[in-house]
This record gives structure tokens, C-alpha cells and sequence, in this order.
């Protein structure tokens, strides 16, 4: 028997009325059930009665991750303690961390949300799902597995582990998914081609979440391993946490479960909406999320939205893959840039690696250098190496309209952390 966690019915149809009814739902819900939401909404002069179209939504205030802070350690609480059954909480890199309560619907939302992510990525129930992201306070370790044995597949629960366990259990379980952070998966192909064990394993979907990577990582990792498709799974913990929502066999952009939220894509400094296509912030208001529901929260990720219908027949809408943070933008000679236009200038030129830096400084002269360090595949000539820094650089300004410096590096000489890697060095002294 198959199951399908997709809605039943006409998505495109019955998304306006799912939505609108989920948005008067949560605004109800905090205003009579969260103190804070309800200064929040009063101080707005919203009462929940005044939502009645969509187009309300404009009318509501916005949440940030400041909230979560001071509202430690029950951040937008909306339900008594007793119907708490879990939480979940992520680094905070400054301060306290951000954590959320989850009531058993919210779970149980949840795991059928990612269900449906296993299921549009072509999963049956006979396959072996390898979780390689953390467990703990995190959401990604039980969030795959609980999406898995909802979804009816086997998990192989190893975490984080070192890649001697990692290599061991693809081989014995004959595992068909691995699902990692991006810089793991490229840790794990490499791995995989110096022990020469591609024929002994079984290998055919990779899902990467938590960390933005190029296409030139992708495609090296499908290169060594042999896999049919990887897969970017979109996750943010104050949203459940991963699966809600990924990309089809298309890979233009993931598809967003938007009958459990609403995504606005919205300028991050007048925080009105771009035009559609353009890049702008993520910011998500929940339309179920009974312990710690969201209204207009920032998210801080910039991506855009692709308006065009997918040729893969799903109506849900989509978003671009995420091209960086707010706060990871920086500002060089007056032009705003996200590290995610370097991630892809790079990716289209032939023979490079996946692994970059950018090195900003400020000569004595009072201007700004840009230098960029990326690694080249293959062994090569210095000539060569002359040829392809000039080609990037000409891309960069082409496409990013700045100048750049280029250093070619030989592959494997930049760090690689089985976490997030930094890219953006900053050296340039602070503003006053
Ligand atoms: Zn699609």
C-alpha cells in the first residue's frame, strides 16, 4: 500500500482558504494565549477579529530572534506547560540560545511535514535512510529520523560520527540515503574515493541541509559517489526545524509546505515585499504551530521566490535555494554583496573546486581589497592558474559589478570542518 503525504484535493485551489483559515487561527490563538504576543498585537492595534482576508497579514507586527532572547527560556510561549512535550533550542552564537517548545501536534505536524519531503525526493519504505547531522538539543538528528519512520523508512540513526563509523555502516546496512551537512557529504565522497569503496556501496540520494554550498559542490560529490540526485533540504529551528519543504528532481529551488506556513520574501531594510523573483528576506508566519507559533518572524535568510510553475507537476510554490544571511552581507565599495553571488560566479567556471574564501582588507590609500581564495580541481600549469584567476575576476565584476583579486590554491588546502565552514574574513578596521 502507498501512502502519500501530500494534501488530498487541489493544492493550488485550497491554499488561499487553508492559509487564511491557519493565519485567523494563530493570531487567535497567541492573542488570547501569549502575554507577549498580545502586547505585541495590541501595541500593533490588531485584534485577532480584524484578519479577514490575506492581505491582513501586511497589518502585523514582526517577531525577530531578539524575542526568543528575551523571552528565554520559554520564548512565545502559547500553551500551558503541561502540554509541552519536548524542546529544542540552536546555538546561539552571542548570548543565550534560541529555544522552542513543541506540543505533541507540533511534533506530530512535524514528522508528516517531512514525510512528504522523503516522499518527493523518490523514497519508498525500503530504504535505508544514514543520518549523519547532530543530535541533542538540535533539530536535525531526530527531525530526519522522525520523518523517516513516519514516512516508513529505515533510519540508521549515527550522528555525527567520525567517517571510519560513517564508511563501516554504508557498507554493511547498504544504506541508499545519507543525510549530512553539505561540507560532511563532500568529506564523505572524498573519503569514499580514497578508500575506493564506491562499488561497495549502495548509495543513491544525499539530502544536505543546515549550510548554503555551490553547485561545483554538488556536482563533486555526485561525481565521486555516483549518486542519482542530492537533495537541499531547507531547515530553521524556530520553523520545526528541517522538512519543511525540499527540492524535487528539478533542483531549481526547494518546494515550501505552504499550508503549514506562509513565506513573505521581503526587502530586509524598508521590510516591504520585493518584487516577485527578487532576493530579499524569508520572513514566516505559522498557520498551526500550537507551542511557539511565528507571526512575521525574520528569519534573517535571503533567498527569492521562482513564480514559474515547476515542470515537476508539484503545486506547492518555490523558493531559491538561500543565497546567505542578512548579516552575512557585507558592503564593499558601496555594493551590497551575499556570499551566495561568489558561491555561484565560481560554480560556473570550469575546473574549480567547491571551497572559497573572501579576504576583505583596506590598503593605507584608503580603499578596499577584495581577495578571493578558491581551489582548482586538478593538478595544474601556473599559466593556467593565471588564465582562471583572470576569468573569475572578470565574472565577478561582470556579474557582482566589483573588483576582485583571485588566488588559485591547490585542491585540499583550505579547511574543511564537518560543521559549518566560514567564508567571509572581514580584516578591514571598524567603523567608528
Ligand atoms: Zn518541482
Amino acid at each position: 500500500m502507498r501512502v502519500s503525504f501530500m494534501p488530498q484535493g487541489s493544492v493550488r485551489e485550497d491554499l488561499p482558504r487553508i492559509q487564511l483559515q491557519g493565519l485567523q487561527w494563530t493570531v487567535s490563538h497567541c492573542y488570547e494565549n501569549s502575554p507577549f504576543y498580545r502586547s505585541l498585537l495590541d501595541a500593533a492595534g490588531v485584534k485577532p477579529d480584524r484578519v479577514r482576508s490575506l492581505e491582513d497579514l501586511k497589518r502585523l507586527p514582526f517577531t525577530t530572534a531578539q524575542d526568543l532572547k528575551e523571552g528565554y527560556p520559554f520564548p512565545l510561549c502559547a500553551v500551558p506547560h503541561e502540554k509541552i512535550v519536548r524542546i529544542h533550542a540552536s546555538s546561539g552564537t552571542t548570548g543565550k540560545r534560541k529555544v522552542l517548545a513543541y506540543t505533541q501536534k507540533d511534533v506530530n505536524d512535524w514528522a508528516d511535514m517531512f514525510a512528504r519531503c522523503y516522499e518527493m525526493a523518490g523514497l519508498t519504505r525500503t530504504d535505508r535512510v544514514q543520518i549523519a547531522v547532530g543530535y541533542g538539543l538540535w533539530t536535525a538528528g531526530v527531525g530526519f529520523q522522525l520523518g523517516c519512520e513516519r514516512f516508513g523508512a529505515m533510519a540508521i540513526p549515527v550522528g555525527p560520527a567520525n567517517v571510519e563509523i560513517h564508511c563501516q555502516m554504508l557498507q554493511d546496512m547498504e544504506s541508499t540515503v545519507f543525510c549530512s551537512t553539505a561540507s560532511m557529504a563532500l568529506l564523505m565522497a572524498e573519503e569514499i574515493e580514497r578508500r575506493g569503496l564506491r562499488k561497495d556501496i549502495r548509495l543513491e540520494k544525499v539530502i544536505m541541509g543546515a549550510e548554503r554550498h555551490s553547485r561545483r559542490m554538488r556536482e563533486r560529490i555526485r561525481e565521486i559517489t555516483g549518486v542519482e540526485h542530492i537533495f537541499d533540504i531547507p531547515g530553521l529551528t524556530e520553523l520545526y526545524g528541517p522538512g519543511t519543504g525540499l527540492e524535487c528532481v528539478h533542483h531549481e529551488g526547494s518546494h515550501y509546505w505552504a499550508d503549514y506556513y506562509i513565506l513573505e520574501i521581503l526587502d530586509p531594510d524598508t521590510l516591504e515585499p520585493v518584487p516577485p523573483g527578487e532576493i530579499g528576506e524569508m520572513v514566516v508566519t505559522t498557520l498551526r504551530k500550537e507551542a511557539a507559533p511565528l507571526i512575521r518572524y525574520r528569519t534573517r535568510d535571503l533567498t527569492r521566490l521562482l513564480p514559474d510553475p515547476c515542470p515537476c507537476g508539484n503545486p506547492f510554490p518555490r523558493h531559491d535555494h538561500l543565497l546567505g544571511r542578512s548579516d552575512d552581507m557585507f558592503i564593499f565599495r558601496a555594493v551590497n554583496i551575499y556570499p551566495g553571488q561568489i558561491d555561484h560566479v565560481l560554480s560556473q567556471v570550469p575546473g574549480m573546486g567547491s571551497e572559497y574564501q573572501v579576504h576583505l582588507s583596506r590598503r593605507e590609500d584608503g580603499r578596499d581589497v577584495m581577495l578571493i581564495k578558491v581551489e582548482r580541481l586538478w593538478e595544474d600549469a601556473p599559466d593556467r592558474d593565471r588564465a582562471l584567476a583572470e576569468m573569475i575576476a572578470s565574472e565577478i565584476r561582470r556579474q557582482i559589478l566589483v573588483r576582485a583579486q583571485v588566488e588559485i590554491l591547490e585542491y585540499g588546502v583550505l579547511p574543511r570542518t564537518e560543521r559549518k565552514s566560514k567564508r567571509v574574513f572581514d580584516h578591514r578596521p571598524m567603523q567608528d
